[in-house]
């Protein structure tokens, strides 16, 4: 197929090869600011599973769990039970507002700064440089011979990866586990097979991204730069090349000798440090592109060589493309943070945090789920009776041991209800009990009496009530009855 097309494009590939990019290593205010977040998010990823929190017992005490086994997921003092998996639908929807907020003010922020991606690539390049040394010394390492010095740094480079990425790797499968407990077993070879099978996965992957496909993830597997471009608009500050400021470029010397005569040259001396220093590879000063994470080191660099040359830094800077045309004109900028898609983003985050807020805030310790069952809807007894099956299922999220009471508000009078398996069973109140954090199914019959009037179908309402923790839960659903005959009275 490669050479057909290459046939039909008379010899060119359509595909450009990977070119190796061996970014210089740089100072300034955006490298700090990427190696305290650096340090912020990794701190967070690799150390928050050994956070202890105390819920009692019969509960775990690690502050983040997801216990997959339990069916819960544990955030401090929150737990979420599979039944409240629209907190999780929540947290995306604040996830994704906060992505595009960022996005209207800053651009690919995320990208450049924390994106799990540019933050462990950040890293491996780090070891990267500690073991094969800056872009020269690696480019010449490159294209020297084999030698015992090259498969030594060669092969520190890549052990330092691999313990990264299996560091990595662990740390992902102790949010699912108790952290000391799959710590000990798996430094004793008794961790579940899901454990090493997470673990060598997620090992493999981060190797790979990081250390080898690194800038082309985000050319060619990540979506977000696409969709970051379809949702910005011309306020959102991007990193950009001063074109007012830079050009015409020149090298240094020759731009000082044009300045003597009289020439009017911009302040660019063309000497691609900006390039050296990117990541990916970008020439920042051919205008925005994809490949462009906006990591602002392209900002560092340039403003090192314009304090070294003694003219005015700023040559690449964060800036609204409003703004690059208004320079242009000699314009003053003009920001505007507030506009309608930052409101619309802050308003939505805004709304759904406080509707989370309040229903963690007032939600309830104990839960009902009613299945009536679908066939039969009812059963007519001998004695003239109707009967309606149901499914309860009855959630304590309390860590101890609870008794609720069953109602069912709605029926007539003589009307019993049976939960089979309750406790005790007084007239129609069923006494279930339900142990500490767990849920428990109960199958319940309601019988109304003969000649009860009932239509065809009648709303009824479940509650249960707990004395002790005061806590009370209803449920709607519906008695069912034949079809009345004709002349008949149900
Ligand atoms: S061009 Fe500048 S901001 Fe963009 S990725 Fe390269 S160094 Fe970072
Ligand atoms: S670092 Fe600055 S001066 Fe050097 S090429 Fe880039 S924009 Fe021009």
């Amino acid at each position: 197929m490669r050479v057909e097309q290459a046939e039909v494009l008379g010899g060119d590939s359509l595909y450009e090869s990977a070119k190796k990019i061996y970014p210089q290593k740089i100072s300034g205010r955006f490298r700090s600011i990427k190696t305290a977040l650096l340090f912020i998010t990794l701190g967070i990823y690799y150390f928050v599973p050994f956070l202890r929190w105390d819920r009692g017992p019969n509960a775990p005490g690690q502050a983040i769990l997801i216990d997959l086994d339990a069916k819960r997921a544990y955030l401090f003092s929150v737990e979420i039970w599979p039944q409240e998996v629209y907190y999780i639908t929540g947290l995306l929807v604040l996830a994704a507002m906060t992505l595009f907020l960022m996005n209207a003010i800053a651009g690919r922020v995320w990208c450049g700064y924390l994106c799990p991606q540019t933050v462990w690539t950040d890293l491996f390049q780090y070891f990267e440089r500690l073991t094969e040394g800056d872009r020269r010394e690696r480019m010449a390492l490159d294209a020297a011979p084999w030698s015992v010095n090259k498969v030594l740094r060669k092969t520190a480079k890549h052990v330092s990866w691999v313990v990264i990425a299996w560091w990595t790797g662990g740390a992902w499968v102790l949010y699912f586990n108790d952290a000391p407990t799959i710590v000990k077993q798996l430094a004793t070879g008794t961790a579940p097979m899901a454990a090493y099978g997470a673990i060598a996965f997620l090992t493999t992957t981060t190797y790979l991204l990081a250390g080898h496909m690194r800038e082309q993830v985000c050319i060619y597997m990540c979506p977000w730069p696409r969709i970051q471009a379809a949702l910005t608009d011309e306020y959102a500050l991007t990193v950009s090349y001063r074109h007012d400021r830079g050009e015409p470029r020149m090298p240094l010397k020759r731009s000082e000798k044009a300045k003597a005569a009289g020439l009017d040259i911009g302040g660019c001396i063309d000497c691609k440090q900006c390039v050296a220093v990117c990541p990916s590879g970008v020439d920042i000063r051919e205008g925005l592109q994809v490949a462009c994470v906006q990591c602002g080191l392209c900002i560092d660099a340039c403003d090192t060589v314009m304090n070294k040359v003694g003219r005015p830094d700023g040559l690449i800077g964060y800036d609204t493309d409003v703004n690059m045309a208004r320079r242009i004109k000699g314009l003053a900028p003009v920001y505007r943070l507030v506009r309608p898609r930052t409101i619309l983003y802050a308003g939505v985050i805004a709304v759904v945090g406080s509707v989370m807020l309040y229903t963690l805030a007032t939600r309830a310790y104990a839960g009902l789920d009613v299945i009536h069952d679908r066939n039969p809807l009812y059963v007519k007894l001998s004695q003239g009776g109707v009967r309606n099956g149901f499914t309860i299922r009855f959630l304590n999220k309390r860590p101890v041991e609870r008794t609720f009471v069953l109602q069912v508000d709605g029926l007539p009078a003589g009307a019993a209800v049976e939960a089979f398996g309750a406790t005790t069973v007084m007239g129609v109140e069923p006494q279930i009990v339900v142990g500490p954090d767990t849920s428990r199914e109960v199958r319940v019959v309601v019988v109304v009496p003969p000649h009860s009037g009932l239509p065809e179908t009648t709303p009824i309402t479940f509650r249960i009530n707990d004395a002790v923790f005061g806590d009370k839960v209803s449920t709607s659903d519906f008695f069912k009855m034949p079809k009345p005959e004709e002349g008949q009275t149900p």
